[in-house]
């Protein structure tokens, strides 16, 4: 089949590319491609046209030099932490990342031939007595799940160069329309594209950007391993990032407003948001973040469990969706979900009670939001 022709005229909108090969005329120009004297593809595993032009957008929205695109959040941490470690190395873990990431990091690298220590990011003499032991990459939270520790990611960075240990930095709950990792010297900054940056929980996609050498190695891990993006994700995710800005504005903005609302409602002990005085990392979130302090906030039901199970009975208009990120607000629980398989004591230690509910706040007016959360707690 070839291509229509469309003389004077193209799409408005980037075409979708479905496609998992490439045509080539002659043995000459498959060399020039693999070569890379010429643009072009030959098998989407490899590179295809939807990552390409999406990764561009990307690497422009963190200030990367480059950015590269996987099929989740979980695909680029693999292919990142396997470009930067061999067997016998040690990586440096954050204790409060995303609990597929701490099982990667420590199980699944552990099974492999690396070892890895795990340090609170928030306690900088932890950090500086693990980094003795040469690890060769930390990895980092800008926000962390769900109670919003914020650590101070340049001291950090500053701390991990002093001693040979390369940063990766997942700024899912952050975005780079929050804090751009790069900037401050973190040799990766990556996203989960199926959160709020793509927006609509149509898309499972990731993408790590730096401003090194490094592009290269990852690329051919990406395609050895199989961790590449699909094309179609990779196009619907080109359509939710023109509207990423005014997303993040309005969640941030809703999102603040809640925090301090649900603060004088009854039957709330306690709201954890950044951007409240009473949050222990108020002071770096507010150096960070520009400003603004995110679209996830959480709040405790004094009735603990029954009040949780209440609460999303009656609230219609917020889901019970254990993810985040999407245009609508949608409610999650932390201990039988992201923390489900966390020790009693460990989940007791992040002060992840039975009452704790996760909110990913969304775009509505916040009127609505409001009259919908009043319902939960009636
Ligand atoms: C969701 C998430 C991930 C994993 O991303 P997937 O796209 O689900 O693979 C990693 N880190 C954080 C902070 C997340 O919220």
């Amino acid at each position: 089949m070839t291509a229509p022709s469309f003389g004077n005229t193209a799409p408005l909108v980037p075409p979708l590319y479905q496609s998992s090969v490439y045509v080539l005329p002659d043995l000459d120009a498959i060399d020039a491609v693999y070569g890379g004297q010429s643009p072009g593809f030959i098998y989407a595993r490899d590179a295809h046209p939807n990552a390409l032009t999406l990764a561009d957008q990307l690497a422009k929205l963190e200030g990367a030099r480059w950015a590269m695109l996987g099929g989740s959040g979980m695909s680029v941490i693999t292919a990142t932490v396997l470009a930067s470690v061999q067997q016998g190395d040690r990586l440096l873990v954050s204790n409060r990342l995303y609990g597929r990431t701490t099982a990667f990091l420590t199980t699944e690298m552990g099974r492999l031939g690396v070892a890895a220590n795990v340090v609170d990011a928030n306690d900088l003499t932890q950090v500086r007595e693990a980094l003795v032991r040469r690890p060769k990459l930390f990895v980092v939270e800008t926000i962390s799940n769900p109670l919003l520790r914020v650590p101070d990611v340049p001291q950090l960075v500053m701390l991990c160069h002093e001693h040979g240990c390369q940063v990766l930095v997942d700024n899912t709950f952050a975005t780079p329309a929050l804090y751009r990792p790069l900037k401050d010297g973190a040799d990766f900054v990556m996203e989960s594209l199926t959160k709020i940056i793509t927006g609509h929980s149509d898309v499972t996609l990731g993408v790590v950007g730096g401003m090194g050498e490094q592009n290269q190695r990852l690329s051919q891990i990406v395609s050895i391993w199989g961790l590449m993006s699909s094309p179609f994700d990779c196009w619907l995710a080109a359509r939710g990032l023109e509207t990423f800005e005014l997303r993040i504005n309005a969640a941030c903005h809703n999102a603040a407003v809640l925090a301090d609302w649900l603060g004088d409602q009854p039957g709330v002990k306690r709201v954890v948001y950044p951007g409240r005085a009473d949050h222990p990392d108020h002071g770096i979130a507010r150096r960070l973040l520009g400003g603004r302090y995110g679209h996830v906030l959480c709040f405790e039901l004094a009735g603990g469990r029954d009040a949780v199970n209440r609460f999303m009975r009656l609230a219609k208009g917020i889901p019970f969706s254990p993810s985040l990120g999407h245009s609508g607000t949608t409610c999650s629980h932390p201990g039988t979900t992201s923390h489900r398989f966390a020790q009693p004591e460990e989940r007791a230690r992040q002060g992840i009670t039975d009452g704790l509910i996760r909110l990913s706040v969304g775009i509505e007016p916040v009127e609505e939001l409001k009259q919908n959360l009043r319902a939960g707690l009636a």
